[in-house]
């Protein structure tokens, strides 16, 4: 037993995480995407700086632009309006003596060293301004490259391409950019008792929830999904469809089978296909995960992830310990949980031997947030875990004290 596994035989989360994150092999390959194209996809270059930003003088307001020291000189009998400047205009040079209408994003003329808004302006009958309180030297005017010059590193390979990057990318010009190739990953739902939804209920049958949650995680992910569909209980059909994912992808991900009962037979399969890195983390719901590869003949393999077949383990266990190894795989850089500590509105006995991490809704009335079970907390139980805002991580052998506060894990640091 390593000194990672616990007295339970299972492995810590942090742990299990950590392995998982160091396991992750960075994709090669990349294509080059519209920009349309490429929200949520990651970068596979570092993005430099084509242009100064802004890239000429401009207007931060709608206003008059003028020299600050005219203005002085000009004295009671005000400026005259010369100029006119719409954005879009090209850089105009200010006559002396005189000042520009100017508005938000347009070129301050050459000349001008101030814009006065507007609100502070008054036009007399000969339609000269007069200017009330101060005219400053600089005062809203965005100066050429005061965010950033060209040559300047924008975003680092391997940043997840958000809206605000993309927009970043379309004020530089760039129009195309390269992102790494998406990660394919074979997706198989092990289960006899399993039937599609659409197909009438049987007594006894139960329908395969989990297909369609993690195709929508994988697409969320910005994978490529290779769906195999319900796979039967058995060890050869197993074989077959690992053999067939193992072909495909660059990562397999199964449900189900991957406890130690007599219709579970993840674990041997993939044993023989290839090999076992661990089996069991102490979480609760997410227990029976398992993590190995099947060997193709090159140096690592194809990974492979065993979830969970109840729904809220499976998700439990993707947004904790898959998605950190599929976030390493794209290249994308992998940080802690996020997480703050939260009140309790409840109490509740704790887990023996597993961090529990309840499904909770957060209730802000108060303006502090107050964390309410989300409803029943059964592994199988998708109606909570379907309403829950995120998680309260609850360290093994710890009751839920009412009004005392826990760590709280935001559900939306798994959605992005
Ligand atoms: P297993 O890990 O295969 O023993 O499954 C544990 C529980 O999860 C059983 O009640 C299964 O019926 C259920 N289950 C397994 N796979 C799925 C699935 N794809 N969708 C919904 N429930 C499932
Ligand atoms: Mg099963």
């Amino acid at each position: 037993m390593s000194c990672a596994t616990l007295a339970t035989g299972l492995l810590d989360l942090a742990v299990a995480r950590a392995r998982l994150i160091a396991a992750a092999e960075p994709l090669t390959g990349d294509e080059c995407l519209p920009l349309a194209s490429a929200a949520g996809r990651v970068l596979a270059r570092d993005v430099v700086a084509r242009l100064d930003m802004p890239g000429v003088d401009n207007s931060a307001m709608d206003g008059y632009a003028l020299r600050v020291a005219e203005l002085a000189a000009a004295g009671e009998t005000g400026l005259a309006v010369v100029q006119r400047v719409p954005a879009g205009a090209a850089v105009l040079t200010l006559p002396e003596g005189g000042c520009a209408r100017i508005f938000t994003g347009a070129p301050v003329p050459e000349g001008a060293d101030c814009v006065v808004p507007q609100e502070r302006v008054t036009r007399d009958d000969a339609g000269r301004i007069h200017v009330a309180g101060e005219a400053k030297p600089g005062a809203n005017i965005r100066r050429r490259g005061e965010e950033y010059r060209a040559g300047d590193a924008l975003l680092p390979a391997g940043t997840r391409l958000t809206p605000a990057a993309l927009a970043m990318l379309a004020s530089q010009g760039i129009a195309e950019v390269a992102v790494l190739r998406r990660l394919r990953v074979a997706l198989l739902s092990t289960g006899d008792e399993l039937i599609e939804p659409g197909i009438p209920y049987e007594a006894g049958r139960v329908y395969n929830s989990n297909r369609v949650m993690l195709q929508a995680l994988l697409a969320e992910a910005r994978c490529e999904v290779i769906d195999l569909g319900i796979i039967a209980d058995t060890p050869a059909a197993l074989h077959d469809a690992f053999v067939t994912a193992r072909d495909s992808a660059d990562l397999v991900i199964c449900t189900g089978g991957v406890s130690v009962g007599e219709e579970d037979h993840v674990r041997p399969v993939l044993e023989r296909l290839g090999g076992l890195v661990f089996h069991g983390v102490a979480i609760k719901p997410g227990k029976p995960f398992a993590f190995g590869f099947l060997d193709d003949g090159t140096a690592d393999g194809v990974p492979l992830i065993g979830l969970p077949g109840n729904p809220v383990a499976s998700l439990v266990g993707w947004q904790l310990l898959a998605l950190p190894f599929v976030h390493g795989c794209q290249g994308r850089t992998v940080g802690p949980l996020e997480q703050f500590r939260v009140r309790a509105g409840f109490a509740r006995r704790g887990s023996p031997g597993r961090t529990e991490l309840l499904r909770v809704t957060l209730d802000w009335q108060s303006g502090q947030p107050v964390a309410f079970l989300a409803g029943g907390q059964g592994s199988h139980m998708l109606r909570a875990a379907s309403q829950a805002h995120g998680y309260l991580m609850m360290a093994a052998d710890t009751d839920v004290e009412e009004g005392h506060d826990y760590p709280y894990l935001p559900g939306g640091q798994f959605h992005d």
